[in-house]
């Protein structure tokens, strides 16, 4: 059995954030949602959170 990774940046998740690893993910995973409703333009993504989606 292998854990899940925090969907995000696939780190190890968090109990405490589940299903993400930190607080920062999971506002980056609402921030998505809301982005796609309202078009409005993001924030540049930190460097260190462009993570590779395929792993
Ligand atoms: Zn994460």
């Amino acid at each position: 059995m292998t854990p899940r990774p925090c969907p995000i940046c696939r780190k190890p998740r968090s109990a405490e954030f589940a299903p993400f690893c930190s607080a920062r993910c999971r506002d980056r995973d609402l921030a998505r949602w809301f982005s796609e409703g309202y078009a409005v333009p993001g924030p540049p993504a930190d460097p260190e959170d462009i993570a590779r989606e395929d792993g």
